[in-house]
Parts: structure tokens; C-alpha cells; sequence
């Protein structure tokens, strides 16, 4: 599909370029400055009384001048943060082709049952006996979560899934030292997220890199001649992050278990095996779930995640506190390390038993899919993987492109060369057009790559017009429209940004700048 198939009906006039406007707004696209810069230190949105016949106790710590904080009218600041929240794309308002990251449809239903005063006013300090029906739906959802991994145990507490990272790797430790053991390398992939080695080195690891062969996956024998007496784990993830399913991941397992080490599975990738494969049956010893992947609940701004941890017999015991159990018909958090449950717990993780909100999400996007519900939400997050890849692939590059995708579409930047437009423009360009972008260089192990994950919740005809857009920026760049893409986004409020820069030297504090009649002198 192209632009023509929109609907195009009457002849397009040339419009000349937009001026600028007196407000910086464009149209309904409204301009807003920080906080600091839209309020003023004397406005407040609420008006009291001074109080009457009141000593103040602050004896000569009493500031002499307000703070300047900005203050703003209620309806000022009412505006202010709808407008902030307007200048965000979410998964509400378009298509999120985000790979790796499993950006889905965030259902209201999930957000009703989370606004039950049930599960939303509780507080974690309440006595236990006051919240049994909160702890029974941690109950629930650590059943399903262990159903559908055949795992041995899960713990709820980690608040993403780098946190179940660190804690499946400090169980995997802790086991290791129950042992005696001071094996202090962990295998890595080279494909793998950076929460991987990065987690490991964290607990202090040693990080072995693990080369991929040409097909994109990890081959057992490479493992197996890494596999010394010093390593620790093999860190893993399944369907590895160029799209693929690892093929020979119980021969691997098998290896590590045999080299009397543990095998780490990220599991952020699981929306595309789920209710097909159970992680237990692959010889995986931890795994962590995001529930704001695969299960649906949102990722917020940059949170709140919920990683929970699922384990195999072995690592089991180490599995941190609180820990929850039942006890003579009565569910319990066990909160110390070395009680009666938690003897060997690795220690805490978070300082409660974690993300409740998300487990009502997670629980509630569960029951209302079911066991066959779930299993066709993978296939189609599959399907539609496989269709936007075959949509694309005769104008961009696949690399991998032998075998059938799982959840995500992997594009290197071949297709770009001579065109003096690179991944990042394409990106860019995508922004133009009304999308986020795709994910943009990771997997590392791809030149220039574009991962693009549609999940199973966008309809064909959302697909459709996403594809549409990809395959028109496509024809564009090779029909040598730079214009397009070096100067995009052309129509966002915020033009070409220097990331880098704003990564690495970020400007945290805002400055007052100084009044014009000084900076005259
Ligand atoms: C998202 C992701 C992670 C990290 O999960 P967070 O919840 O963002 O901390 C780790 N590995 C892979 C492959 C991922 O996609």
C-alpha cells in the first residue's frame, strides 16, 4: 500500500512551508515550557487564610524570602501536564513497533479490576490478616506463572525485569556459595540485552562473550568449549533477540548443567512461546517474566515494571524474601531470611513483596484470555511478525530471513547503501508519519538494524498502514528523497536532538536565567 491508497480524492494544493507562530504553537499542537519557566514563584492554586494566634517554631531557621518554587492557578496547571502528556507518544495513541520491548494493547478491563478499592487502597504495613484476598491473587497469579513455565517457584518482589535478572543471577550465586563454589565467569551471547552483562557484572562477575554462528543463533559446541570449571551461568535468551528460537537450547542447557553451572534464560521475549513451550521442559533454572510484555500491564514511564522470577528446583530455596506461604489455611509473607520457609533465602530484593498493581493487571489479562486464549495470543504476536517481515523484505534487508521469525521483524541497513540515509534517519522519518520508532542498532550483532515487534494485538489493518508507511519511506530513499529523511522529523515539536549529548551530559537542574538588565552589564 502507498499514499495513493488513502484515500486521496482531490488533487493535492502545494502548500508552502508553515510560518512560525507568535505562541509557538502549531495549531492543536501546543507548545509548553518547563515548570519553572510557565509558573511564578507568588501564584498558588489554592488560597488559605493566613492562621491566627500561631507561634512559629522554627526559631532563626525561618527563611527570610519564599523558595522560588514555581507556583501556577489550578486550571495553569491542569493544562500545564495534559499538555507535557500530549507531546508523549503511548501505546493509546498509535502503533508502538518497538522490538524487544513487547509494546501491547493495555486493556481497561485490566485497569478496572487494579481500581477495585480491594487491591487499590491497601498498604503493604496492614496486618496480613486484613489483606488474605491480595495475597490470595498473588497466590493465583504465581500459580499461572508457574503453570505456564513448569517452573518449581516464583518470586513476585523484582519491579522489572533487569531487578528478576539480578535476582535470578544472586539465587544462582547464592547456590554456588551454598556449595562452596567461587566459579566467577558467566557466558553471555553476543546478541543479548545489555541488562545482561550488566547484571552480571553487578554481583560481580566475570562476562565471557559467546559469539553467535551466521545463522543468528548460539550453537551448543561454542558453549560447550567455553564451558570451564570457572563459569557460573550461561545467561540466555529465548527467542533470542534477532527474532529467532535457539534451536539447540536443551542440548545447551544440558552442557551447562553437566560443567556444574546454572542456565540464566532472559525471558523478556516469552509473549512468543507462551502456552507453547514451558521453560522447564528446556532445562532453564531462572527465568525472569516482565509482566509489562508479555502480560499486558503497562511500562509507564519507564515504569512501574514487574519482573517476577521463576526457578527450578534447585534454585528454589535460594528465593528471596518475602516469601509467600500458606500456613493452616491462612496465606502468610515470610519477611526474614533464615525462617521457617526461607532458610537459605538470598536476602531482600524490594521493600515489600512488589508491583500489586501489575499483578492484578497481569492476573486479570490472564484469566480473561485462558489457557487457549494465551496460546493464540503468541501465535498471532508470531503471525504478525512473519506478515510485516514479508511485507518488507523486497524492499528492506532481513537478515536470519532462512528460518520463520518468532515475535519480532530484524532488518539490517543493506538495503540503505548509496542512499546516504541511515538507520537513524529512517527512524526519524518514522516519527514524520506518526509512529515511534522501530527499535534502531540492537541487536548489536546486525549492522544499522531496525527490530520491529507488532505483537498480536494490532489489528491487520493497523499492520497494514504501518507496513504502507515503511514501504512508502522505503521507495522514497531509494528514489534518492534525502530531503525526507535528513531533516526529519519534519512535524514534530521537537526537531533532531542531539541523544548523545543529552545522555551523557545531562542538564538535570534548571538555571534561572539572569534578569536582562544584568545580563545588559
Ligand atoms: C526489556 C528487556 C530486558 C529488561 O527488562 P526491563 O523490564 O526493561 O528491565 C531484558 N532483556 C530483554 C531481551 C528485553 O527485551
Amino acid at each position: 500500500m502507498n499514499r495513493e491508497g488513502r484515500g486521496a480524492t482531490a488533487p493535492v494544493t502545494p502548500l508552502t512551508p508553515a510560518p512560525e507562530t507568535f505562541t509557538g504553537n502549531r495549531a492543536l499542537d501546543l507548545e509548553e515550557g518547563l515548570i519553572f519557566e510557565v509558573g511564578r514563584p507568588e501564584v498558588s492554586g489554592v488560597d488559605l487564610p493566613e492562621p491566627k494566634g500561631t507561634a512559629h517554631r522554627l526559631g532563626g531557621l525561618k527563611r527570610a524570602a519564599a523558595p522560588e518554587l514555581p507556583g501556577l492557578s489550578e486550571p495553569e496547571a491542569m493544562r500545564h501536564y495534559v499538555r507535557l502528556s500530549r507531546m508523549n507518544y503511548g501505546i493509546d495513541s498509535g502503533l508502538f513497533p518497538l522490538g524487544s520491548c513487547t509494546m501491547k494493547h493495555n486493556p481497561r478491563l485490566n485497569e478496572k479490576m487494579a481500581r477495585l478499592e480491594g487491591f487499590a487502597d491497601v498498604h503493604p504495613l496492614q496486618p496480613l490478616s486484613t489483606v488474605q484476598g491480595a495475597l490470595e491473587l498473588m497466590g493465583e497469579l504465581s500459580r499461572y506463572l508457574l503453570a505456564l513455565t513448569g517452573m518449581a517457584a516464583v518470586a513476585l518482589p523484582p519491579k522489572a525485569g533487569a531487578h528478576g535478572e539480578l535476582t535470578g543471577m544472586m539465587a544462582i550465586k547464592a547456590a554456588h556459595l551454598a556449595k562452596g563454589s567461587t566459579r566467577h565467569i558467566v557466558l553471555v551471547p553476543e546478541s543479548a540485552h545489555g541488562t545482561n552483562p550488566a547484571t552480571a557484572a553487578l554481583i560481580g562477575y566475570q562476562v565471557k562473550a559467546i559469539p553467535a554462528r551466521p545463522d543468528g543463533t548460539v550453537d551448543a559446541q561454542t558453549v560447550r568449549d567455553a564451558l570451564t570449571p570457572e563459569v557460573a551461568a550461561l545467561m540466555l535468551t529465548n527467542p533470542n533477540t534477532c527474532g529467532l528460537f535457539e534451536r539447540d537450547i536443551v542440548e545447551i542447557a544440558a552442557a551447562v548443567h553437566e560443567a556444574g553451572a546454572y542456565f540464566y534464560c532472559d525471558g523478556a521475549n516469552f509473549n512468543a512461546i507462551l502456552g507453547k513451550v514451558r521453560v522447564a521442559d528446556l532445562g532453564v533454572d531462572a527465568m525472569h517474566i516482565n509482566l509489562h510484555k508479555t502480560f499486558s500491564t503497562p511500562h509507564g514511564g519507564g515504569g512501574p515494571g514487574a519482573g517476577p522470577v521463576v526457578l527450578s528446583p534447585a534454585l528454589a530455596p535460594f528465593a528471596p524474601v518475602p516469601a509467600l506461604v500458606a500456613r493452616d489455611g491462612t496465606l502468610t509473607l515470610v519477611e526474614e531470611k533464615g525462617a521457617a520457609g526461607a532458610e537459605q533465602a538470598l536476602g531482600r530484593m524490594s521493600a515489600f513483596h512488589g508491583q500489586m498493581g501489575m499483578f492484578v493487571r497481569a492476573l486479570a489479562w490472564m484469566l480473561s484470555h485462558g489457557a487457549d486464549g494465551m496460546r493464540q495470543a503468541s501465535e498471532d504476536a508470531v503471525l504478525s511478525a512473519n506478515y510485516v517481515r514479508a511485507s518488507l523484505m523486497d524492499l528492506m534487508t532481513a537478515p536470519f530471513a532462512e528460518r520463520p521469525a518468532m515475535h519480532e521483524a530484524l532488518f539490517d541497513d543493506t538495503w540503505l547503501a548509496g542512499t546516504g540515509i541511515s538507520t537513524l534517519d529512517v527512524a526519524k522519518a518514522l516519527i514524520d508519519e506518526g509512529y515511534h520508532p522501530m527499535t534502531v542498532y540492537f541487536p548489536l550483532v546486525v549492522h544499522g538494524a531496525m527490530l520491529i515487534e507488532p505483537t498480536e494485538s494490532e489489528s491487520k489493518a493497523s499492520l497494514d498502514l504501518f507496513i504502507g508507511a515503511l514501504r512508502d519511506l522505503a521507495m522514497a530513499a531509494k528514489a534518492g528523497d534525502k530531503e525526507r529523511f535528513l531533516g526529519a522529523p519534519h512535524y514534530a515539536p521537537r526537531r533532531r536532538l542531539d541523544e548523545t549529548r543529552a545522555a551523557r551530559t545531562p542538564v538535570l537542574r534548571w538555571v534561572k536565567p539572569a534578569p536582562l538588565s544584568e545580563a545588559a552589564e
